[in-house]
Order: structure tokens, then C-alpha cells, then sequence
């Protein structure tokens, strides 16, 4: 197959009259959105959802996120509430997914048998643009083979899937860097199944409590049946050992210098002098989750183009504005993390 590669913005209106018939007729396009870059197709094909498993190499138990243009929108095939209301007054569109009781409309494939759905309005203008033109939601998982790390620009999507899709759509680098906060609500609030952009202190200002799902912080805790299926599997791994390092600068450093073998590491900007021999990446700076999450995954795809055997990479910090970045790293990682403090 030939994958056509076009940039667009704003006012590409025939790209996306193009690329939404691609979409209505069950093929599959490539879209940027604010947090990674989507595969897309018709949420109300289930053959464009075997399409987009057989794409990534997925397995299909594996449910996809369905894509909006407004919030309301989601009524057609999803049981909504005064909370999902409340939660996109003040979150949407933007970097939030909301589980909810699924109608009979969706198919199987894309919520992976789950009777509920995830539901999405994003925020980035080529994505609403896309769906609009596309008149069907549209089911999206991140367009990256599976267990790469999601793709934060076009390039990194035609990496993956030249070839494997009729046409990828390049509306520049993705803003935030890590996918979606997932949530699931509950009576009392809600709980997050994957951290995102959107925090739990923010969450909690609108819905009351937010709680965290084991799997969130430690991987081995999603067992078979996790509670988002996206849970159990493997994810974001470079080729070479990544390594976390949990202490302080000084002994970091120390640890680093003194390793023997090739290594390189993901540094903080502040301390970018302070390695001796190691191949050095800049994570961005130590006090900006944000500027960390945004170059997260595209630093651990640069990481197979170097020549080393390991990686040394910091332990975030367990909590709030990090927890995204704690998630994603560790799991990178296999949770092999290194304590030089205790
Ligand atoms: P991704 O394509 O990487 O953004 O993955 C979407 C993720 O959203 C999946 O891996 C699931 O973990 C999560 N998800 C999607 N639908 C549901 C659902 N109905 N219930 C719980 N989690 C879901
Ligand atoms: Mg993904």
C-alpha cells in the first residue's frame, strides 16, 4: 500500500474532505492530535478496527479511544451523565478520556468486548477538523506499531506505518508528549487508569475524589484482567536495558561515571555537564514535568539509534504532576529501577 504524507492546517479543507471519506468508507488515517498522534478509522466499523489492530500489530483485547468533535456527540453511542458534562465543561475539548456504559451502536472490536467505551474530544484543530469532515466518531489508538513508544510527530508515524496505511496527516509535533488521562467514574468521584496531562488535583476541583488505580504506579499490579486492559502490556521499550536511577544528582552522576561499559543517559538540562563518558540526552528540566513528558518518547525512539547497551534514566517522583511521566518511564523500563539512596 501507499501512504500519502500531507501536512496540514488549520484551513486544509480538502485533505480533511479527502481524508474523512478515507475514514467513512472504513480505511484508516494518521492524525495529529495535542497529546500523541492517532491511527484513526470509523468507530462504527468493526472491520476498521481489525484494520487498525492488524496496523500496530495489536492485540485486539486491547480496547481503542473514540474521538469526538464536541462533547455531546458522544450520546449517539455512549450513556452519558451530569458528571461527564461537568468534566467537559471544564476539561474538554482537551487531553481527557472518560470511560462510560457503551450503546449497542459500537462494536465489539473496538472496546474489546468491554461493555463500556472510552470517549475523547480532542483539542488539537487538524483532529477536529479530521472528525468533523469524517461525520462518524472516530475509534483511535496512538499510531505506533505496538509496544513502540506512541508517536509524538508525523515523522515518528511513518516510521511505523509507512506502507501499512492509505495516509498519514503531519500537523506538526504533538504538544503535551504522553496520551491521555484516562478515568473511570465512580459514585464519590473518579479513578484514574492511566495519568495524563490532566492531574489529579485538577480532577478532583470538579468531580470530589480521585483515586489511583494500582496499575498506575506499579505494572505487576494489572495482573490478566487489569481494569484497562492497556494495563497488562508491555510498552515504550528502546532496544538497549533502560535503567532507572532513583537518588540525588550528585549520586546519579556518580553512578553514571562510573559505569564501564557504553552507556548513554537521559539527563536533566541542568545537568547536562556533569557525565564523564556516558552519550548524553537532554530530558529537560528537572522542576518541568511537562517539558519532560514532552520529550519522553521521542528521546526513547532516538535511543535506538545510538550505539550503547544501556540507558540510565531518573525516577521520577511518584506523584501529581510527574505521575504520567513515573507511568510510562517505569514501564519502559521494566520496572528495573536502581535505588543509590537506600
Ligand atoms: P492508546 O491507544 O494507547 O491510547 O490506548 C487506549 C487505552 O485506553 C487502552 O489501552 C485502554 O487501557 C484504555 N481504554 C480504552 N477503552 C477502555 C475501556 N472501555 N475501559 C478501560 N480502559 C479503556
Ligand atoms: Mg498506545
Amino acid at each position: 500500500m501507499i501512504t500519502e504524507y500531507l501536512k496540514v492546517a488549520a484551513d486544509s479543507v480538502e485533505i480533511y474532505e479527502r481524508a474523512g471519506k478515507i475514514i467513512r468508507e472504513g480505511g484508516l488515517v494518521a492524525f495529529p492530535t495535542e497529546t500523541v498522534y492517532g491511527l484513526g478509522g470509523n468507530a462504527y466499523d468493526p472491520m476498521a478496527a481489525e484494520r487498525i489492530f492488524a496496523a500496530k500489530g495489536r492485540p485486539s483485547d486491547n480496547p481503542l479511544i473514540v474521538h469526538v468533535a464536541v462533547p455531546s456527540d458522544a450520546e449517539a453511542f455512549a450513556k452519558t451523565n451530569d458528571i461527564y458534562y461537568k468534566l467537559a465543561e471544564h476539561f474538554m475539548p482537551g487531553p481527557l478520556t472518560v470511560i462510560l456504559p457503551k450503546k449497542d451502536n459500537i462494536p465489539d472490536s473496538v472496546t474489546g468486548g468491554l461493555d463500556t467505551v472510552a470517549v475523547r474530544c480532542p483539542e488539537h484543530i487538524c483532529a477536529n477538523k479530521l472528525i468533523q469532515a469524517a461525520g462518524v466518531p472516530i475509534a483511535a489508538p496512538s499510531a505506533n506499531i505496538s509496544g513502540c513508544p506512541s508517536p509524538t510527530s508525523a515523522e515518528h508515524v511513518y516510521k511505523d506505518m509507512n506502507g501499512r496505511i492509505p495516509m498519514i496527516l503531519d500537523g506538526g509535533e504533538s504538544r503535551i508528549g504522553v496520551e491521555s488521562t484516562v478515568i473511570r467514574l465512580e459514585e464519590d468521584g473518579c479513578t484514574i487508569l492511566r495519568p495524563g496531562e490532566i492531574i489529579a488535583r485538577e480532577l478532583s476541583a470538579v468531580v470530589g475524589n480521585v483515586y489511583v488505580a494500582d496499575a498506575v504506579t506499579d505494572p505487576a499490579a494489572a495482573g490478566d484482567n487489569p481494569e484497562s486492559p492497556g494495563m497488562k502490556y508491555k510498552h515504550y521499550a528502546p532496544k538497549a536495558r533502560l535503567v532507572l536511577l532513583s537518588g540525588d544528582d550528585r549520586s546519579f552522576a556518580d553512578y553514571v561515571n562510573t559505569y564501564k561499559g557504553r552507556c548513554a543517559v537521559l539527563s536533566y538540562s541542568e545537568n547536562i555537564g556533569d557525565y564523564l563518558r556516558a552519550f548524553v540526552m537532554n530530558a529537560g528540566s528537572k522542576r518541568s514535568a511537562k517539558e519532560q513528558m514532552q520529550r519522553l518518547f521521542s528521546l526513547l525512539r532516538e535511543c535506538d539509534n545510538i550505539d550503547t547497551e544501556i540507558i540510565f534514566a531518573h525516577l521520577p517522583p511518584k506523584k501529581d504532576e510527574f505521575l504520567a511521566l513515573y507511568n510510562r518511564i517505569i514501564r519502559a523500563a521494566g520496572s528495573e529501577v536502581i535505588y543509590l539512596d537506600k
